[in-house]
């Protein structure tokens, strides 16, 4: 038999075994890798490195959309669109060490504490994203958001399920503390959460409040303490103290004579660079 005759059945028989094994991918691939392979483009070892590593970059980019999905980490912020020198009150080693997810193996909470605008909701985000890409689970939410579920779960007898349903997430990011009043009793129901996360789940919390406020907040001085106390025992807080990066937006767009009038705090130090322009993926690029 020629090898003419041989290589096409050959073929033939790979491309049934592709889709008997789901690698649709791989399939899609296979006539492009076999005719680089026949041109002596890649040796045969490198023809199976690239008909796999298709079919994996496939489904590692549809696993993370996925579970970015179902963790509700609908905008997607990262680490490389954050414009540090915007924000000199903030440590980039710091930020980049949270990255390396060391804070979610030891079930800490992180902390983002600062002033509308300043970045706390795209950090929490960013590393939202980088863990999902490690393969942890992750849920993100508002507190009011949690507050009305955890609240809806009592009215239904409920409450211990959906206290367990947010402790499953290896990373549970709750954003704005802080914003919006919170409902009678949802200190309280925060309160049971975080106790059945503590020392058992890392947490990413961000608020434009202080904890001294936190009384106030949860309108209930005990529970806020009661709240603290577990919220800052294993606990890295990071302290952002500048402008807001959305105001600075809307102030370019401004007119000259506007601007001057409008109260908007410059950073604390000129940054080095990127005076004129947003980075691509920064606020102006998405109301755009
Ligand atoms: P906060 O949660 O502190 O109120 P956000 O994280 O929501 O603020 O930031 C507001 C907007 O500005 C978002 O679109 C965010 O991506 C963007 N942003 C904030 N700080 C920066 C920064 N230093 N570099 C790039 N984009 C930023
Ligand atoms: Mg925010």
């Amino acid at each position: 038999m020629s090898t003419p005759d041989i290589i096409p059945s050959m073929i033939e028989r790979i491309r049934q075994d592709l889709v008997g094994l789901k690698m649709p991918r791989a399939l899609e691939a296979l006539d492009h890798i076999v005719r680089r392979l026949e041109h002596g483009e890649i040796s045969a070892l490198e023809a199976i490195d690239v008909l796999l590593s298709e079919e994996l970059t496939l489904r590692e980019n549809s696993r993370i959309k996925t579970a970015l999905r179902m963790g509700r980490l609908a905008t997607i912020k990262t680490l490389a669109g954050f414009d540090f020198s915007f924000q000199p009150s903030l440590d980039r080693d710091r930020i980049h060490t949270l990255a390396q997810l060391g804070f979610i193996a030891r079930s800490e909470v992180v902390h983002f504490l600062g002033p509308p605008g300043t970045g706390k909701s795209h950090l929490a985000t960013a590393l939202g994203v980088e863990a999902v890409k490690a393969g942890r689970s992750v849920y993100f939410c508002t507190l009011a958001d949690l507050l009305a579920q955890l609240a809806r779960a009592e009215r239904e007898g409920r409450l211990q399920e959906r206290i367990h349903f947010f402790c499953r997430p290896g990373l549970l990011i709750v954003d704005e503390i802080g914003y919006l009043p919170v409902v009678p009793g949802g200190g309280n129901l925060f309160f049971q959460l975080v106790n059945a996360r503590y020392e058992r789940g890392a947490m990413i919390l961000t608020s434009n409040r202080g904890f001294a406020e936190w009384g106030e907040v949860f309108g209930d001085p005990v529970v806020a303490t009661a709240l603290l106390d577990r919220l800052l025992h294993h606990a890295i807080v990071v302290q952002i103290e500048g402008s807001s990066y959305r105001l600075r937006q809307h102030a370019e767009l401004m007119p000259e004579h506007v601007r001057s009038k409008a109260v908007i705090a410059a950073p604390l130090q000129p940054p080095p660079r990127r005076r004129g322009r947003p980075p691509k993926n920064g606020y102006a690029a998405q109301v755009a």
